[in-house]
């Protein structure tokens, strides 16, 4: 595994290689949910790319951004297995002084995380743009963990016209059902117990789909009904909304996503379930 942090360093690398290349992007402090990815790509491409780089353009003032977790050689002994080279480009390098470029997708970003996080998928786009630019990948793969995030760069592919075909891969959850996440690691024991209730109350109300209901507001009751149990958690959305275009559903009817974000204390979680 080649590890290069500059663009003059990872082009001639990433050039060398001839046949398909398939790129996963991730901010680092890598679990199995990553790992899942990169095996994927391993599997459909001749060469695998994973940047890490914890992009400052898409956390919020008040968000995480200094203190989310880093370990880069820990990063760096799980993927070498699998990967080919890994991009570790610093802030300095992506957006260097006098940066004033920005790619930004209209309607499907204003909902859910977009309505939450001001600005955050600008600097998602953006940034994934210019991860795409620069290693020019054949496939590129993301998590279903990040719904909207996925919908999102699908959107943007679409409309600039880029040869990328973007692969989504299910959440990988711990054994009691927590989908992993980096930020897991800020939960104390207690949170990370009753972090389980985001889960819990996915599958509450996809038992209620499966039953036969079909109107979105009883399905969001559901889901809220089950976070309520639990005192430490506070949800700040609970969603029923439509799988495409991610608007909030009366009713559904074909394929809808359900999804939330619970806070524990401080930390922010995330989780969702398709309806199909
Ligand atoms: P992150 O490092 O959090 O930006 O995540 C990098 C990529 O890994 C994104 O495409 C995420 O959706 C994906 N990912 C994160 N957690 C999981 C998980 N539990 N299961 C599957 N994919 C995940």
């Amino acid at each position: 595994m080649h590890t290069v942090v500059s663009f003059s360093d990872l082009r001639p690398t990433r050039f060398s290689f001839t046949g398909t290349v398939g790129l996963v992007p991730t901010m680092g402090y890598l679990h199995e949910g990553h790992v899942s990815l990169i095996r994927r790509a391993r599997e459909e491409c001749d060469h695998v790319v994973v940047s890490i780089f914890v992009n400052p353009t898409q956390f919020g003032p008040r968000e995480d951004l200094a203190k989310y977790p880093r370990d880069l050689e820990r990063d760096s002994r799980l993927i070498e297995p699998y990967t080919d080279l890994l991009w570790t480009p610093t802030a300095e390098i992506m957006y260097p002084p006098g940066y004033q470029t920005w790619v930004e997708v209209d309607a499907i970003t204003h909902p859910l995380e977009g309505a939450m996080r001001p600005g955050h998928f600008k600097g998602v786009t953006t940034v994934v743009a210019k991860l795409f630019n620069a290693v020019q990948p054949h496939k590129a793969y993301f998590g279903q963990k990040d719904a909207q995030q996925a919908a999102v760069i699908r959107q943007m592919v679409r409309d600039l016209n880029l040869p990328i075909e973007i692969v989504v891969c299910p959440i990988v959850r711990e054994p009691d059902g927590l989908a992993m996440s980096s930020r897991n690691v800020y939960l104390d024991p207690e949170q990370r117990k009753a972090a389980t209730v985001l889960a819990r109350s996915l599958s509450e109300a996809k038992e209620a789909y499966e039953n036969g209901e079909r109107n979105a507001n009883q399905l969001r009751q559901v889901m809220k009904d089950i976070l309520a149990t639990e005192p430490l958690a506070e949800p700040q959305y609970v969603s029923c909304a439509d799988y495409d275009t991610l608007e909030e559903l009366t009713t559904v009817e074909g394929k809808a996503l359900l999804s939330m974000a619970v806070y524990f204390g401080k930390t922010r979680l995330i989780d969702n379930f398709v309806l199909e």
